[in-house]
């Protein structure tokens, strides 16, 4: 929640914008500048390494969009009843700033409600019709997302191959999981990189050491749409030739760039302060207890698995499939969902002696 007596309104209208740069994605929701019509105000700003938002995404259990409706629909309720509207606006900004914390990727969304206060300007009637429109394409992107993490982004060999063809290639063979990527419009623009500057939806009070940001050139996707964003940021992770690395801590999958080497994510360790790499670069020997036996099972049986192609046990084809279902099974494993031992039988079903 935002310090003092006055939240930031969006003026007319409200919408995301998005880049990418070698190392990170940006994500910012823009309302129209309140002195020239023809250039934006950013109301809220974020950056992550490449390949976070959809990395995380993955492992969002999207029942809470059920909850949330609800208290959107509780205010939107009020506000067309002409009861508690500063109240019921109010509520609307804080859910939206919550979705903006719990993932970029929810930008979108977070601008449609936000979008309700512009209509409720209007003194027109809300509806919620765009928010669950919404929730519904991302419901039906997260086993889709699943499928390109596993299948294409994410690769033992540290070659040189083009992750597009990689695509274009799994997309051959299955056109529903693996659907046409594209977006609307990018424009050229001047925006910025890094530092901790504080913007409208920033709570001042709370807000660390404030720090320059260097001025950038880069494409910008402006879009309201969950799609849109979602192309977009898969397009430019696959031209960066991002890979997704399953974290040796925590078993989750981060995005890696240039050191295809790295092994820890930069997650916050629940319960801790510490993230996975600053974890795992200490090398503490807990790190024993708390690493994940069910990456160590996979990694084994991956190379055991992989060194049938060379022996002619097993086709490229076959090995490709077989990885895919065992990732997908080792990540039910560390989610807790299926025992390390059903785990090790899976892999271990047709073990060659
Ligand atoms: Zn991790």
């Amino acid at each position: 929640m935002l310090s003092g007596k006055s939240y930031p309104h969006p003026r007319q209208e409200i919408w995301v914008g998005a880049y990418t740069d070698k190392k990170s994605e940006y994500f910012e929701l823009r309302t129209v500048n309140e002195t020239s019509n023809d250039s934006y105000s950013p109301l809220w700003h974020k950056y992550a390494p490449l390949g976070s938002a959809i990395a995380d995404f993955l492992y969002d259990d999207l029942k809470h969009f059920e909850s949330d409706l609800n208290a959107v629909k509780i205010r939107v309720d009020a506000i067309n009843a002409g009861q508690e509207r500063e109240q019921s606006l109010r509520g609307l900004f804080d859910l939206a700033k919550l979705w903006l914390s719990d993932n970029p990727l929810y930008a979108p969304m977070a601008a449609a409600v936000e979008r309700l206060e512009v209509e409720a300007e209007k003194g027109n009637t809300l509806n919620t019709d765009e928010i669950e429109r919404m929730m519904k394409e991302y419901r039906a992107w997260q086993p889709k997302l699943k499928a390109i993490a596993h299948c294409v982004l994410e690769t033992e060999d540290n070659g040189d191959r083009d992750m597009r063809e990689k695509y274009l290639a799994e997309r051959a063979k299955d056109k529903a999981r693996f659907p046409i990527l594209s977006y609307g419009q990018l424009h050229l623009e001047a925006v910025y990189s890094g530092g901790n500057v504080p913007y409208p939806y920033d709570d001042l009070l709370n807000f660390g050491q404030f720090s320059e940001p260097t001025a950038i050139t880069a494409e910008v996707l402006n879009t309201e749409g969950v799609s849109d964003l979602i192309c977009f940021l898969l397009c430019r992770y696959l031209e960066a030739n991002l890979r997704f690395h399953a974290c040796k801590f925590c078993g989750k999958l981060f995005g890696v760039v240039g050191n295809y080497k790295q092994e820890y994510c930069s997650r916050v360790i629940p319960g801790s302060e510490k993230t996975c790499k600053e974890m795992g670069s200490v090398r503490l020997y807990e790190k024993k207890i708390f690493s994940e036996p069910a990456i160590k099972e996979y990694k084994r049986s991956y190379k055991a698995h992989n060194a049938r192609i060379r022996y002619g046990l097993m086709t490229r084809e076959e090995f490709d499939k077989w990885a895919a279902e065992a990732r997908e099974k080792r990540d039910t494993c560390v989610a807790g969902k299926l025992s390390l031992e059903d785990f090790v039988a899976w892999l271990d079903r047709d073990k060659q002696r």
